[in-house]
C-alpha cells in the first residue's frame, strides 16, 4: 500500500473516534437522563484523548511525510492533494499545542462554564470576570503556540474559519456598519407599532408546528431517511456522516417563529452536510469547511428563502390551515411581523439587521481584551457604552449585557465574526444562484420548488466539504472574492419595502 492509502486509514480510524464522540454528544442534548453527565464526561475524554493522541502520533506524522512526498506528482486540484493540505493544517495546528495546555483548556472551560451560568442567573460579573481572566491567558497562549503573522486573534478566528484576518473582518464591519446604523434609524424613526407582533404571540398547538415544520424542511430537501429531527433546550446540527445528520428544535406554543425560523436554519446547515459528496465521507474532507460558510447556508434557508415574501405567498395558506388563529391576520401582516427590525439587547432574539451590530460589538470587545487594550474589569462598561452607540440601549445589569452569551465560557474567542460573515456570504452565493439560474430563483420559491437553488449550492459549496478554503470557495462559485455590497442593496431594498424608506 502507498503512505497515502495507509495515511487515509489512519485518519478515518481517527475520523471515527471523533464522529463517535459526536453521537455521545448528541445523544447528551437530546436522549440521556440528567444522572448520565458524570459518566458520559468521562466516555467523552476518553474518546477525544484516544482520537487526539493517535493523530499527533510520531506514526501519523511519518505516514503524513511520506504521502507529502508522494503527493508531489499529483495534479494540485485532486482531491489527494487538498487530503494532504487538510490533514497537514489539521496536524500542526493540533502538534503545536502542548497536552498539558490543551488537558487546562478542557477543565478550565467546564468550570468557566458552571461559574458563568451562576454568574449569568445572579447578574454578578465579579463571579464569572476571573474565569475570563484565565480563558483571555489560556487563549493567548493558544495563538502564541499556533503563531501568527499580524495579530494575535487571527491564530483563534483561523480555527473558525481558516485563513480569516482580524484585517478581513474590520473591512468587513467598516463597510457594513454605516448603513445598517443608518437603516437601523431611519427604521426606529416609523415608530414602535409600525409592524405588529401580536398575531406571533397566539397560542399554536406545539404538535401541529412540527408538522408544518417537517413538511417545509422536506419540500426544502431535507433527507429523512438520512438525518432526524429531534427536542433539545438548544437547537443545534451535528453530523456523524454525510448519510446521519442531526438536527435539534425546541417549541413555544406562545411563540411560532422561534421552532419554525429555528428548524429552517438546522435545515440549512444539514443541506450542507448532507450534501457533501460521497466519496469523502469518513475522510478528512467530510463535513463543512467553516463555520462562516455554515452559517451562510443556515442564514440562506432561514432567511432568504424562509423569511420572504415570495416563500409565504406559497406557504402561508397551508400554515394558516394549520393554525386557524392566524384567520385573520394577512399575508402581508405576517410577512412584516416575522421581518419586524427592533433594536434589542439580545443577541439570539435580534432581528436580521441589528444582528450584526451585536457581533460588531463583541468582536470589537474580545479583541481588545486579548491585546491587553482592555482589561477584564473596564469590559461591562466598554460592552454598554458600545451598545448604546451601535443599538441606542443601555443594559440594567450584565446578565442582559456582557453576560449573556456562552461563547467565552467555553474559551471561544475568534467565533462571533463567524455569524456575520455567514449573512454576508448567504446573499452573494443567493445571487449568483439566482443570476446563474437565469433569475428564476424567487419565482421557483414562490412555486415552493427548492431543488434548483438547493442543487446549485450543492454543486459550488456543499459537494466540496473542506476541499476548498471558504475564501477559495467564494471565488470559485461567485467570481469574486467575498463582497459586502450584495448584501447591503438586499437589506436596504427589503426593508425599504417593509417599512416604506
Ligand atoms: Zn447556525
Amino acid at each position: 500500500m502507498t503512505s497515502m492509502e495507509l495515511l487515509k486509514q489512519r485518519t478515518a480510524d481517527i475520523v471515527s473516534l471523533q464522529t463517535t464522540s459526536a453521537v455521545l454528544e448528541w445523544d447528551q442534548q437530546t436522549q440521556m437522563p440528567p444522572a448520565g453527565t458524570a459518566r458520559r464526561a468521562s466516555q467523552l475524554a476518553l474518546l477525544k484523548k484516544l482520537s487526539h493522541d493517535m493523530f499527533i502520533s510520531s506514526q501519523t506524522e511519518q505516514l503524513l511525510v511520506a504521502a507529502e512526498g508522494e503527493a508531489e506528482a499529483l495534479d494540485p486540484d485532486s482531491d489527494d492533494s487538498a487530503f494532504i493540505k487538510v490533514v497537514r493544517r489539521d496536524f500542526d495546528k493540533a502538534a503545536k499545542l502542548p497536552t498539558k495546555l490543551v488537558e487546562e483548556i478542557a477543565s478550565t472551560g467546564s468550570l468557566a462554564n458552571e461559574q458563568w451560568q451562576a454568574a449569568r442567573a445572579q447578574s454578578n460579573y465579579a463571579k464569572f470576570a476571573p474565569w475570563l481572566e484565565k480563558t483571555l491567558d489560556l487563549q493567548r497562549q493558544v495563538a502564541n503556540h499556533l503563531g501568527f503573522k499580524d495579530e494575535r486573534y487571527d491564530a483563534l478566528l483561523d480555527l473558525y474559519e481558516p485563513e480569516m484576518s482580524a484585517a478581513a473582518v474590520r473591512t468587513m464591519f467598516g463597510q457594513i456598519k454605516p448603513p445598517l446604523v443608518k437603516l437601523v434609524k431611519q427604521i426606529v424613526g416609523r415608530g414602535p407599532d409600525f409592524v405588529d407582533t401580536e398575531p406571533l404571540t397566539r397560542e399554536c398547538d406545539e404538535e401541529k408546528q412540527r408538522t408544518f415544520n417537517e413538511m417545509v424542511i422536506k419540500a426544502f430537501g431535507f433527507d429523512f431517511t438520512r438525518g432526524r429531527q429531534d427536542r433539545a433546550v438548544h437547537p443545534f446540527c451535528t453530523s456523524f456522516s454525510n448519510n446521519d445528520v442531526r438536527i435539534t428544535t425546541r417549541y413555544d406554543s406562545h411563540f411560532l417563529p422561534s421552532a419554525l425560523f429555528g428548524s429552517l436554519h438546522e435545515t440549512g446547515h444539514a443541506l450542507y452536510e448532507m450534501g457533501v459528496a460521497g466519496r469523502y465521507d469518513g475522510n478528512m474532507l467530510q463535513g463543512g469547511v467553516s463555520l462562516g460558510i455554515h452559517e451562510s447556508q443556515s442564514r440562506l434557508w432561514e432567511n432568504l428563502v424562509g423569511r420572504s415574501r415570495g416563500f409565504w405567498t406559497c406557504f402561508y395558506p397551508q400554515l394558516q390551515s394549520q393554525f386557524p388563529a392566524l384567520g385573520d391576520v394577512t399575508l402581508d401582516a405576517f410577512y412584516k411581523a416575522i421581518n419586524r427590525v427592533k433594536p434589542s439587547l439580545i443577541r439570539v432574539e435580534a432581528d436580521e439587521i441589528t444582528y450584526n451590530l451585536h457581533i460588531l460589538l463583541r468582536f470589537e470587545i474580545e479583541i481588545e481584551m486579548l491585546e491587553g487594550r482592555l482589561s477584564v474589569a473596564d469590559a461591562p462598561a466598554a460592552w454598554n457604552a458600545k451598545c448604546e452607540e451601535y443599538l441606542g440601549l443601555t443594559p440594567a445589569n450584565d446578565a442582559e449585557g456582557i453576560l449573556q452569551d456562552v461563547h467565552w465560557s467555553w474559551g471561544a474567542i475568534g467565533y462571533f465574526p463567524t455569524y456575520s460573515l455567514g449573512n454576508v456570504i448567504s446573499v452573494q452565493l443567493f445571487e449568483a444562484a439566482s443570476h446563474s439560474l437565469g433569475g428564476e430563483v424567487p419565482a421557483q420559491i414562490e412555486r415552493g420548488e427548492f431543488a434548483p437553488l438547493r442543487e446549485w449550492m450543492s454543486t459550488n459549496i456543499y459537494q466540496w466539504g473542506r476541499k476548498y478554503t471558504p475564501v477559495e470557495l467564494v471565488q470559485r462559485s461567485t467570481s469574486r472574492s467575498i463582497d459586502t455590497t450584495p448584501y447591503i442593496n438586499y437589506l436596504t431594498r427589503k426593508f425599504g419595502e417593509i417599512y416604506k424608506l
